[in-house]
């Protein structure tokens, strides 16, 4: 499996790609050509484009959750490409507001997504390509995780806490074990991997790539530091949302790596 960042907070020297606060991912596993989210804006395009990375070839669009940071792009995507699959879970396409009552959801309502693609909700795993498997609603399984609300969603008929049912993560089932790709991890970056060790029936975690949530040096981020370590997660990739404060600890513990626009991994 090949997998280039296409969109990230972060950017290299002397790499000319244009960063935004959101997260997009190219990749590559057998003849299936996937996006893994679509960024803030068209700027995941843009730096393709630049890139040689041909996005009409994408077959499979995977939404990780209903936040337009992750799925902003798909207006742009959309007025370009179609025909592709697109797998995420039933709520990422509801109504969603952050505190101050600012719309943060899909640019696009499910119906006018459905016109130009096949979508393909599931709260279910899913296998989307040779390798890779959509994890669907994850399970909390991790005491010092608990799902918490951020914003608002439409529920029935009323406006309700978002406990964000709707993020997920996908699945690289390798031969040495598991490489987990994740969006913003709202649901728990140990949760996503305890739940994917469980959907996959594999315990070997190889690395982990993507936005880990995590802001504070606190009890939270020390507990997942020591689940990493219990599990042996050796090539451990944060970005997105993941803050300087969280990594320079994470970064004391063990070994990280710089993700950012351009950045291509191949993982067997
Ligand atoms: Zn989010
Ligand atoms: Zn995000």
């Amino acid at each position: 499996m090949k997998l280039t960042v296409l969109a990230d907070n972060n950017t290299y020297i002397d790499m000319y790609y244009l960063g935004e606060p959101s997260l997009s991912f190219y990749i590559e596993d057998g003849k299936d050509r996937i996006l893994f989210d679509t960024g803030y804006s068209d700027v995941f395009m843009k730096n393709a484009r630049k890139m040689k990375i041909d996005l009409s070839e994408v077959n499979k669009v995977v939404i990780s959750h209903g936040h337009n940071d992750h799925n902003g792009g798909l207006k742009y995507l959309l007025k370009k490409y179609n025909d592709f699959d697109l797998i995420s879970h039933p709520s990422s396409f509801e109504y969603k507001e952050d505190e101050n009552g600012l719309y943060i959801g899909s640019p696009l309502d499910i119906d006018e997504i459905r016109e130009r693609s096949h979508v393909k909700l599931s709260r279910k795993p899913k296998k989307i390509s040779d390798h890779l498997i959509f994890l669907g609603e994850i399970e909390v399984s991790q005491d010092f995780e608990p799902r918490y609300p951020i914003g608002k969603r439409i529920g029935y008929k009323k406006k309700e806490d978002d406990y964000l049912l709707d993020d997920s993560a996908i699945v690289y089932k390798g031969k040495q074990g598991l490489f987990i790709i994740t969006g913003c991890s709202h649901s728990g970056i140990c949760n996503i991997i305890e739940y994917a060790k469980k959907v996959c029936g594999d315990d070997r975690i190889t690395g982990v790539i993507g936005g880990f949530h995590l802001f504070d040096v606190d009890e939270r981020l020390k507990k997942t530091i020591e689940y990493f370590k219990e599990n042996r997660i050796r090539n451990l990739y944060p970005c997105h949302c993941v803050s300087l404060n969280a990594k320079i600890e994470l970064g004391k513990k063990m070994k990280i790596n710089e993700v950012g626009v351009g950045l291509k991994l191949e993982i067997e």
